[in-house]
C-alpha cells in the first residue's frame, strides 16, 4: 500500500512527486512514456513558473532569456522590452526530464513506460490498474495532461468548447539568425484566428512556430497554420504536431474522495496566453502538500478539499480574469491594439503578467478606464 500514486510525469506530476517525497510519503509515480520524451509546446517558461520551482535550472536547460515581445496585429507592430526577465526558453524533452530527476532525488519510486488504464476509489484506498498490475494507495493524484480520459472518473465529460487546439512545428535555424530576428523577445501574431494567436519563439538552434485557438475548429486551424508558416517564410516540409489545450477560468470538479486532478487534467491553463506550465507546477505542489497534511500529519480526509480553495486563491481567480481579458481582446482587438500602440505603459504592464508582479484583474482595472481616452484620440486623427 502506497501513501500516494501519481499518474503522469509531466511538470505537474513530477512536482507533486517532489513535494510528496520531501514530506516522506511512500509514493509511486507512473508515466506511460519512457523519458526523456518530447511534448508539443512553445517552450516559454514564464518567470512566474520559474519562481515556483524550489531549485535552480541548470544552464544547459535555459536556452534563451526573454525580456520582451513583438506583437503583430495584421500589418502593424508593437515591440517592447522590460529590464527584468519575463521568461526562459526551454525544450520540454530536457526540461520535463530534469523535473522528473528532481522528483526521483527525493526517494519516490518512478515507473516509466507503463500506462494506467483505470482506477477505482474504495472506502479507505484507491486501486490503480495498469495492463500488468494493480497497485493500491491511500491517495491518487491524476496529472495525465489534457488528452487523458481518467479525469472523467472524477467529473463528467467536459464540453468540447472547454478545449482549444494548438499546432506546432520546431524549425531548425542558425542561432545567429535566430538572435538577429528575435533578440530576447517572443513574436506573437494576433488577428489570425479567433480566440487565439500565432507564435514564433526562439530556441537553441530552432524556432517553435505554432498557432492555437480556443475557438477549436480543426480544419480551419490546420489551414491557418499552413498559411502562417508560408507567410513567415517557413516554406520547407515540417513535422506539424497537434495537441489539445484546456481553457482555464472555467469551474471544474477537481477533487474526489481520495483523488486530486492537477495541471492540464484540472484545466489549469491561461485562456488568454495558453500558458500552462506555471499552473501545472504549482497545482502539483499544492496537491502533494495537501495529501501530506492527511497522510503524514494525520489531518481529516476532508482536508483534501482544501486543494480547490488554495488553487482558487493562488491562481484560479486570475485565470477567470484571463478569460475575461481573452474575450475582450478578441472582441475589441482593433481598439485594444490602438491603446497599446499609443500608450507604451499599457504594453509594459501587459508584459508584466508573465511574472508574479501583475495579475489580469489589476491590468484590466488599469486599462479599462483609459480606453475611452485612446478611442477618442484615435477617432479624431
Ligand atoms: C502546442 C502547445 C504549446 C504550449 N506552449 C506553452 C508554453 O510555451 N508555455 C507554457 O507555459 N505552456 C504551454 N503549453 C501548455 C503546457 O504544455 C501544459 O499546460 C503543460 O504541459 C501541462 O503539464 P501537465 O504535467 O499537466 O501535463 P503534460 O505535460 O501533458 O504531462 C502529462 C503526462 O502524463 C502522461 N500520461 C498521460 N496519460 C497517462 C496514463 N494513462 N498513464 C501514465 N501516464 C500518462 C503523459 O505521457 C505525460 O508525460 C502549450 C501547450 C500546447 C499544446
Amino acid at each position: 500500500m502506497y501513501d500516494l500514486i501519481i499518474i503522469g510525469g509531466g511538470p505537474s506530476g513530477s512536482q507533486a512527486g517532489r513535494c510528496a517525497g520531501k514530506e516522506g510519503l511512500k509514493t509511486l509515480l507512473i508515466e506511460k512514456d519512457r523519458f526523456p520524451r518530447s511534448k508539443p509546446c512553445g517552450g516559454a517558461l514564464s518567470e512566474k513558473a520559474r519562481s515556483y520551482l524550489d531549485f535552480e535550472l541548470p544552464p544547459e536547460i535555459c536556452e534563451k532569456e526573454i525580456f520582451g515581445a513583438r506583437l503583430r496585429f495584421r500589418d502593424q507592430i508593437i515591440e517592447g522590452s522590460r529590464d527584468f526577465r519575463l521568461a526562459t526558453m526551454i525544450t520540454r524533452r530536457s526540461f520535463d526530464n530534469y523535473l522528473l530527476e528532481k522528483a526521483a532525488e527525493t526517494g519516490i519510486e518512478i515507473q516509466t513506460g507503463e500506462r494506467v488504464t483505470d482506477f477505482e476509489e474504495r472506502e479507505d484506498h484507491v486501486e490503480v490498474h495498469t495492463k500488468a498490475e494493480t497497485f493500491r494507495s491511500r491517495f491518487l493524484i491524476v496529472s495525465e495532461g489534457a488528452q487523458g480520459k481518467l479525469k472523467h472518473r472524477i467529473r463528467k465529460r467536459d464540453r468540447s468548447k472547454e478545449y482549444g487546439i494548438c499546432l506546432v512545428a520546431d524549425i531548425e535555424e542558425d542561432n545567429e539568425k535566430i538572435d538577429d530576428f528575435l533578440p530576447g523577445i517572443l513574436e506573437i501574431h494576433f488577428g489570425l484566428i479567433h480566440m487565439g494567436y500565432g507564435w514564433i519563439f526562439p530556441h537553441d538552434g530552432y524556432y517553435s512556430v505554432g498557432i492555437g485557438s480556443f475557438a477549436r475548429k480543426w480544419p480551419e486551424t490546420k489551414r491557418l497554420m499552413s498559411d502562417f508558416l508560408e507567410k513567415n517564410g517557413f516554406t520547407g516540409k515540417y513535422r506539424v504536431r497537434g495537441h489539445l489545450i484546456p481553457a482555464g477560468g472555467i469551474r471544474r470538479k477537481n477533487v474526489g474522495r481520495r483523488v486530486i486532478l492537477t495541471g492540464d487534467a484540472a484545466g489549469f491553463v491561461d485562456p488568454f496566453s495558453g500558458e500552462g506550465i506555471a499552473y501545472a507546477v504549482r497545482s502539483g505542489q499544492i496537491a502533494g502538500a495537501v495529501v501530506a497534511e492527511i497522510a503524514a500529519k494525520g489531518k481529516a480526509l476532508s482536508t483534501l478539499k482544501d486543494y480547490e480553495k488554495i488553487c482558487e486563491n493562488e491562481f484560479e481567480r486570475n485565470l477567470r480574469y484571463a478569460l475575461v481579458t481573452a474575450k475582450l481582446t478578441h472582441r475589441f482587438s482593433n481598439l485594444i491594439y490602438r491603446v497599446m500602440r499609443n500608450n507604451t505603459e499599457s504594453f509594459d504592464k501587459f508584459l508584466e503578467i508573465q511574472t508574479l508582479k501583475r495579475h489580469y484583474l489589476s491590468y484590466l482595472r488599469w486599462l479599462i478606464p483609459r480606453i475611452p481616452k485612446y478611442f477618442l484620440i484615435n477617432n479624431r486623427r
